[in-house]
């Protein structure tokens, strides 16, 4: 199969074939579709399996397709674990999105407060961030996720080892609304609090579980 036969955006094909990949992953396959019925998806598949890729095309055709809930507030924010992998996410974001007008930010950890006050006063409809920090802004009160239309938490499982929780649920908390549309994705769902927190987060996920022992 190929990427052309998801009902994807043709700037988004295009990046696509840009980036040089042929034919989706097994996890791409599965959640592209899922995630772009606007439900909820859980998914899991191991490190190196695509997963970037299989959130980042139905976000970028969510924010193509709908119209903004609002014109301040960012559309997608992207959760990781550790701002290497926050960067990694960023910059097949900026890939994927190369054909489009989208604003995008990284919020880090680590990096000056005052810059990224800021970048987020330029109102990106796009924000990668890693948990504490983005944490930190809402916090503060300078910035709102009310009009988030979708929650992206890749590596859920690693976010909780390193003691985000409490972050998660603040954040989770600032979005909520009807409208938003949650992703979760994760080495593994076998993790004890994964499971867990997909309760408080997710509605009625479709799960997906690529190479599980079922
Ligand atoms: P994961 O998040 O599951 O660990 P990544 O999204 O980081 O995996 O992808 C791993 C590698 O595979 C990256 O270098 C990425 O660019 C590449 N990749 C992603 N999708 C495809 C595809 N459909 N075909 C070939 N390579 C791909
Ligand atoms: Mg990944």
């Amino acid at each position: 199969m190929a990427f052309t036969a998801f009902n994807l955006d043709s700037r988004l094909l295009r990046a696509v074939e840009h980036m040089g990949f042929e034919q989706p992953t097994d996890i791409q396959l599965q959640a592209i579709p899922a995630a772009m019925t606007g439900q909820d998806v859980i998914a899991s598949s191991k490190t190196g399996s695509g997963k970037t890729l299989a959130f980042l095309l139905p976000a970028m055709q969510r924010l193509i397709k709908n119209r903004a809930l609002s014109k301040k507030d960012p559309r997608v924010l992207i959760l990781t674990p550790t701002r290497e992998l926050a960067k990694q996410v960023f910059s097949h974001l900026k890939a994927v999105s190369a054909g489009t007008q989208y604003k995008s930010a990284l919020i880090l950890g680590g990096e000056n407060f005052n810059d990224q006050v800021k970048v987020l006063d330029k109102n990106p409809d796009f924000i990668v961030a890693t948990p504490g920090r983005l944490a930190d802004h809402l916090s503060k009160g300078l910035f709102y996720l009310n009009g988030l239309e979708l929650l992206i938490l890749d590596e859920a499982d690693r976010m909780l080892d390193l003691g985000f929780a409490k972050q998660l649920k603040q954040i989770n908390e600032a979005a909520d609304h009807r409208k938003r549309q949650t992703l979760m994705f994760s080495a593994t769902l076998e993790h004890g609090q994964v499971e867990e927190f997909a309760k408080d987060l997710l509605k009625k996920p479709k799960r997906i579980a690529i190479g599980a022992i079922s």
